[in-house]
């Protein structure tokens, strides 16, 4: 009996000692209590192009945006609230090529795209093509929540939206003089009665926004809107609505929002591949950001970027434009940048 108490009080201490050892601590690293990461698209956003003005304009937007999730995740409201009123904010914006700033189709009418997905249980909803919704994030929206479908397009899509409360506004609202003015460079040039400066070729491609948020329940939403590329034709759509292409969301991973050419976004499943290279390779979500947008993509020629965020609340910014409109926030930091010589 008495050998019987020495063995357990020798294996107590034991046991106490390799508590206390310092090789044996993990150290926890306590996930923010929310982060909110947006984008409003990358492309050839070079300093020499920007007025102090127009510099300033697009930070506070950012901002601003920032602010209305912020305000959202920081009371404990759900990171799907979050990403719907942070991209209706920068859909009212016609600074951002989504809602009110949409550019135009060839045709010269407004059709924009978009979509989200909750990471908790990857439920999903897309809006494709739509000409008079104002909050086209708010229709991806109701899709994922008041339907048995992920995709709606067109027409259908329009009276979806109607039938559930979404706001229906005339396709004239979207009418911009500058989106305008950029269809009429294009057609131009199309007809080869002027070129588009280098700049100009390559911007015609970008300027969607993203959303991406991480709650205090620890469940991560995604969402993407845009109006698509200028002149595009033939109904065309890009990645911005595509799940697993422009947006996607999966808890165990990341979330992740894409912005540039939508055709190699869609041929390169790009959101989805960054959260495979977690999911499948045990890579971290720098990695794989770092990898898909700056590695991959870039062999392939597709230009445009991401953010995206993990459950720990890590953040990703990666694009390989010459900039990219972008910022994001969690307790304690903020972060506001525009062109690449910023990182
Ligand atoms: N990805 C969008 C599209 O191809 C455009 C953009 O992000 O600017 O429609």
């Amino acid at each position: 009996m008495k050998q019987l108490t020495l063995i357990i009080t020798f294996c107590c201490l034991v046991m106490i000692g390799c508590n206390d050892s310092p090789r044996l601590k993990t150290v926890k690293v306590e996930r923010p209590k929310y982060t909110i990461v947006i984008h409003g698209g990358a492309g050839t956003i070079l300093k020499k192009n920007m007025t102090p003005q127009k510099d300033k304009a697009y930070r506070d937007a950012l901002n601003e945006a920032l602010n209305i999730g912020e305000s959202i995740l920081k009371l404990g409201g759900s990171s799907i609230d979050a990403v719907e009123k942070t991209i209706n904010f920068m859909e009212n914006s016609d600074l951002f090529n989504a809602g009110k700033g949409a550019v135009f189709t060839h045709e010269g009418k407004n059709e924009m795209d978009a979509s989200i997905m909750y990471g908790k249980d990857q439920n999903a909803g897309a809006v494709g093509g739509v000409t008079n919704i104002k909050h086209p994030i708010s229709a991806a929206r109701a899709v994922l929540e008041k339907s048995e479908h992920v995709m709606m397009a067109g027409k259908g899509a329009e009276d979806f939206a109607e039938k559930n409360g979404i706001e229906i506004v005339d396709p004239a609202y979207f009418k911009t003089e500058r989106r305008w003015n950029s269809l009429q460079k294009a057609l131009k040039s199309e007809k080869g009665e002027s070129v588009l400066s280098e700049d100009e070729d390559k911007d015609k491609k970008h300027g969607t926004v993203g959303c991406v948020a991480l709650d205090q329940d620890g469940n991560i939403t995604a969402g993407t809107s845009t109006g698509g590329m200028t002149n595009k034709k033939y109904n065309r759509l890009g990645d911005s609505p595509i799940i697993g292409a422009g947006t996607f969301a999966d808890n165990a991973t990341c979330g992740v929002s894409c912005t540039g050419h939508g055709e190699f976004f869609i041929r390169y499943t790009v959101a989805r591949d960054i959260a495979a290279m977690m999911e499948y390779g045990g890579k971290s979500l720098a990695e794989s950001a770092h990898y898909v947008i700056n590695e991959k993509l870039v062999e392939k020629g597709g230009a445009g970027g991401i953010v995206a965020l993990d459950q720990e609340g890590n953040v990703a910014m990666d694009f390989n434009t010459e900039g990219m409109y972008r910022a994001y926030s969690k307790p304690g930091e903020r972060v506001v940048k525009i062109y690449k010589e910023e990182d």
